[in-house]
């Protein structure tokens, strides 16, 4: 139950146990096309946008989105509501591109006010933001952002790591995230799809990204094996393809998937509730679906989360440099929200970790505040 590595369906376990495949092979072939059709519908984009699945973590996803939309010597301004935010500065920063940010206080996202004052002070050629920070659990509506982006010419990219999959899908440029999150598949694939803008802008490009994470060498090799065909650039990770074609397979209805998602948040923040813990977002509007930032319970220290794992279920501690020492981390997304035990196990792991640290909790209140809305 940490934010990922999520736990895994039963299918995608065994999908990811297969012997490996060559990537010219009709199988192969066929996982990498169905993962790629499959990106779209989960991010609900249309035949013009560009799905990109490459081997590499999330962090390779945000260096190929950041180093295909912007050049040495362009303006990008961060929006930062958590760690990840910093880490996508500091990727631009070694493009040789000018960074802005502006920081949310823990616990908050950006103000569309801040950032549109921002917008008007820096002009920049790309704005960046983290639709769900896992360090503080905070969810930034990218909507009025991408707004307030495109009215000024500027191209979106939101880091959707800890979100796609389990958020309403962001309308922006590029949308990224990696597969062992909400997606539920095993670590080791980096995921981003592109904007026809998006596209264009790596094409106006006079300072070309790294080869690797260079759209302009993965776009045939893409386009052949969505068409079916042989093609070669860099050996494609096939066991984990074929566990994320099945992955994102399972994701039948995006959009029941999202609302499942928001109600099983729901349930958890009944719970927490009950426990008497407070969550690190300062308000409902703008916690995640994904994951639980808590603060640690009264008169408890960072061992406090193995008191979790004594239990046999493992949480996570504090990310976020601010509040590492006085949160925990609690992940609810992908399978695990089709498994009601698993979450009842989880509440009450929680709940008798607090007893056993001497408060008084009613733990079986808690556990049924998950389902009793
Ligand atoms: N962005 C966000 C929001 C994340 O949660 C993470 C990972 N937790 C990353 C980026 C980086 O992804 P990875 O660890 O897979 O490189």
């Amino acid at each position: 139950m940490i934010p990922g590595p999520v736990a895994l369906s039963p299918a995608v376990l065994a999908a990811a146990a297969e012997p490996p495949v060559s990537h010219v092979s009709p199988v192969g072939i066929a996982s990498f096309g169905d993962a790629l059709r499959a990106m779209r519908r989960v991010w609900a984009v249309g035949d013009d946008h560009q799905p990109f699945l490459l081997a590499g973590s999330g962090t390779l996803a945000m260096e190929s989105a950041a180093s295909n939309t912007t050049e040495p010597g362009q303006r990008a301004l961060v929006l930062v509501s958590g760690v990840f935010g910093d880490r996508m500065a500091r990727i631009l920063e070694r493009r040789g591109v000018t960074v802005e940010k502006v920081t949310a206080p823990v616990g908050e996202p950006v103000s569309t006010a801040a950032a549109a004052e921002a917008m008007d002070r820096l002009r920049p050629h790309v704005v960046f933001v983290t639709h769900v920070d896992t360090s503080t659990g905070v969810r930034t509506d990218p909507g009025p952002i991408g707004a307030m982006a495109r009215a000024r010419g500027a191209l979106l990219v939101v880091d959707g790591v800890c979100s796609v999959g389990g958020e309403a899908p962001p309308v922006a440029d590029v949308v990224l995230t990696a597969s062992q999150k909400a997606l539920g598949a095993p670590p080791g694939l980096a995921l981003l799809v592109a904007s026809p803008a998006a596209l264009q802008a790596r094409l106006a490009q006079t300072s070309p990204p790294p080869l690797y994470v260079d759209w302009e060498e993965w776009l045939p090799i893409h386009r052949a094996y969505e068409e079916g065909r042989p093609s070669y650039f860099a050996t494609p990770a096939t066991s984990l393809v074929r566990a994320m074609a099945t992955a994102l397979g399972e994701i039948e209805d995006p959009a029941a998937t999202v609302a499942r998602h928001a109600a099983v948040a729901e349930g958890m923040r009944r719970a927490w509730s009950a426990l008497g813990l407070r969550l690190v977002p300062t308000e409902v509007a703008h916690t995640a679906s994904t994951l639980s930032a808590l603060w640690l319970p009264e008169g408890t220290d960072a061992s406090f989360v193995g008191r979790i794992g004594a239990q046999g279920v493992a949480v996570a501690g504090g990310l976020h440099s601010e509040i590492r020492a006085r949160t925990f981390r609690v992940g609810h997304m992908g399978w695990v929200t089709t498994q009601p035990a698993l979450l009842a196990r989880t509440v009450r792991a929680v709940g008798v970790a607090m007893r056993e640290s001497g408060l008084e909790v009613d733990v079986d209140a808690a556990v049924a505040a998950l389902t009793e809305g």
